[in-house]
């Protein structure tokens, strides 16, 4: 199968931390960019920690390389005339898209000042005020843990879209249903925007597990049983995080979804194996196929 011609493909980064992190970032770049993604993303650090980090890793990657950089941008806690200069900065690096999100609120109730927005969707409005850039926001297959109810999540998350959002990403998941009945269930709402998938392959899976219980991203019982089962192999662990995550690729395609998003934790080999796996890019021949048993 090679979808690659109709579908986006997108790869996320983060900021990297110190000498180390940033020459690993710079080798996946170096490795990915082969793939020719549609865009790659570099999120925004919560309470402010790395919101210089995004601009100079963007600035990075803009400069030296052909890829379209797309900065995620939260508005919680965040002054009008911060993001205002934010976007002005973005606007003459030659971005343009952006990942308009809230942000998480600062655990145990404790951070600076809330910021004039509380919500992405006064964020969405405020980009498309100021102009020039497409806009993509974050929604939740499985439900944002802070809805009180899924109706209220995809009504809100149809909010963003009128707001002027011109496409989604997921967060990721790991049942292919959860997207599926989402999907459909929006686009009753007047939702007609792509909403890209995002997949997450389980490389390391006690960090996937912390990060799952505070995003609210189910693992089923079946992988958690199979990864537990692996707690002391971690090259089995991967290799079976990677055989699910291009199975649930392979079937995403398969049914429609406009793109995937891959989450890489700036690390370039699962998604390249996924990509040889799904014969999306067939000249990668060093790399063997993963095998794992599903079943
Ligand atoms: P919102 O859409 O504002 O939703 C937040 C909550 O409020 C939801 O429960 C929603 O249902 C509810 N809500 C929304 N509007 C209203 C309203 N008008 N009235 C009442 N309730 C409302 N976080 C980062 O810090 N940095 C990143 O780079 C980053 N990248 C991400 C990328 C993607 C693709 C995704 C899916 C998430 C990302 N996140 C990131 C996490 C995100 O910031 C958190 O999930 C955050 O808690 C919610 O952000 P949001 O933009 O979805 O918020």
């Amino acid at each position: 199968m090679n979808t690659r011609k109709t579908r986006a493909f997108s790869f996320e980064f983060f900021p990297p931390k110190g000498d180390q992190g940033t020459d690993r970032l710079r080798d996946t770049i170096r490795h990915l960019a082969a793939l020719k993604p549609q865009y790659v993303s570099v999120t925004f650090g919560a309470g402010g920690s790395t919101r210089d980090g995004t601009y100079q890793t963007a600035r990075h990657i803009q400069k030296t390389t052909d890829l379209q950089v797309v900065p995620h941008l939260s508005c919680l806690g965040v002054s009008r005339e911060a993001l205002q200069e934010t976007l002005e900065r973005y606007r003459d690096l030659g971005v343009r898209r952006i990942v308009a999100l809230r942000g998480d609120k600062p655990r145990g109730g404790h951070g600076g000042p809330p910021g004039p927005f509380k919500y992405a969707n006064e964020l969405v409005s405020f980009i498309r005020q100021f102009g020039g850039f497409s806009i993509t926001v974050g929604c939740y297959p499985e439900f944002h843990p802070e809805s009180p109810d899924p109706q209220s999540c995809m009504k809100n998350f149809a909010r963003k879209v009128r707001a002027g959002a011109d496409e989604a990403i997921t967060q990721y998941f790991f049942s292919n249903e959860a997207y599926y009945t989402f999907v459909d269930n929006v686009h009753r709402l007047g939702v007609d925007v792509p909403i890209v998938a995002g997949l997450m392959p389980i490389t390391d899976y006690q960090q996937i597990a912390r990060f799952s219980t505070f995003c609210g991203a189910d693992i089923p019982l079946w992988i958690r049983k199979r990864m537990e089962a692996f707690a002391n192999d971690p090259a089995s662990q991967k290799a079976f995080g990677i055989e699910i995550a291009t199975r649930q690729a392979e079937d995403l395609l398969r049914q429609g979804a406009p793109g995937i998003h891959f989450y890489t934790l700036n690390k370039a080999e699962a998604t390249l194996r996924i990509w040889k796996n799904l014969g999306l890019f067939p000249a990668l021949k060093e790399l063997a196929p993963v095998q794992a048993s599903v079943s």
